[in-house]
């Protein structure tokens, strides 16, 4: 399926190289302040994405979210895995929605961590006691939390194709044994650092996604973006409660209204309609909450 992205900004000292479902990826200009160097720049929109469609409406102040969130969770597990931070000094027209990185050779994987059965995970372990080949105990139901803190990744699509779980041997053969462990152990330790610090400030980390990759010495280093509503769940801890559906701090306004409400079919194939005024709303505010919770402070705008 065809995805149709905006124009990415024209940003001085900047080239633009490839724009995802959300961000905006440049590489250093010829006579720009990182000429030469192995970076990117990296700049969060605030495109937002359903159902593996980019809708044709924008969440405003979206990016802004997903890079302080980004940054200041960087910051909370630099002591676990280093990341790709360099710098948030970027072009005054993208400030606080863009940062400096570390070019990486990224892992075609998708690392996510769950700590509790929903999603995709509960559909698999429904048909067959297991999630990416990992085994779990029975009598598990929605929102149930794991025994343990599991590693079920994702092989990368690409843009508008789904993500596709895996188990660990597939991950093995896509980047080898060790490089597979690494990745496996560091999502563990990212995930139980993350989930502590989140329910410290009332909010279950149901499940999140990191992306790593290769820095120039072959270390391994954490990339994208993190811990954000986009690649995470998180739950208000106070309204969890096992078996059921726990209304989540993502997309769920925009999730029910495509689905319940606007009357578009997901198997039609076609673009999902704009979003309504309240909806754009009551998801910017969302995201909004989410940030002021885990970090503790409102986002400066
Ligand atoms: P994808 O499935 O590729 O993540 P996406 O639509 O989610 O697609 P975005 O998140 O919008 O993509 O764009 C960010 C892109 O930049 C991703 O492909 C991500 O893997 C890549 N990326 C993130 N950090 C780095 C880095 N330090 N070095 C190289 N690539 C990176
Ligand atoms: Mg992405």
């Amino acid at each position: 399926m065809g995805i149709e992205l905006p124009a990415a900004p024209v940003l001085d000292g900047w080239k633009h190289l490839v724009s995802g479902k959300v961000r905006d990826v440049y590489v250093p200009a010829p006579e720009g302040p990182w000429e030469g160097e192995d970076v990117l720049l990296v700049v969060a929109s605030d495109r937002i994405s359903a159902y593996d469609y980019v809708l044709s409406s924008q969440i405003p102040d979206k990016g802004k979210v997903l890079t302080a969130l980004s940054v200041w969770w960087f910051e909370q597990l630099e002591q676990v895995v280093p990341n790709h931070l360099l710098s948030l000094d970027v072009p005054a027209q993208v400030a606080g929605r863009a940062m400096i990185c570390r070019r990486l050779d990224m892992y075609p994987v998708e690392c996510v961590a769950r700590g509790y059965l929903t999603g995709s995970g509960l559909v698999e372990y429904r048909a067959g006691q297991q999630v990416c080949g990992v085994a779990l105990p029975p009598g598990l139901v929605e929102a149930s939390p794991l025994p343990e803190p599991i590693f079920t990744p994702a092989a990368k699509a690409e843009l508008g194709d789904h993500d596709e779980n895996v188990s660990f041997e597939r991950v093995a053969q896509m980047v080898g044994l060790e490089p597979a462990q690494a990745l496996r152990q560091a999502t563990l330790e990212l995930y139980t650092r993350a989930a502590d610090i989140a329910k410290q400030r009332g909010i279950i980390l149901a499940d999140t996604k990191f992306e790593f990759g290769r820095g120039s010495q072959g270390e391994l280093v954490l990339g994208d973006e993190v811990l954000t509503p986009d690649s995470s769940r998180f739950w208000p801890a106070d309204q969890w409660v096992e078996g059921q559906v726990t209304p989540s701090y993502d997309k769920q306004f925009v999730r029910d209204w495509l689905a319940k409400e606007s009357g578009w079919d997901r198997n039609s194939g076609q673009q999902p309609p704009a979003l309504p005024e309240q909806v754009v709303e009551r998801t910017r505010e969302r995201y909004l909450e989410a940030y002021e919770r885990l970090t503790g402070k409102p986002l400066a705008l």
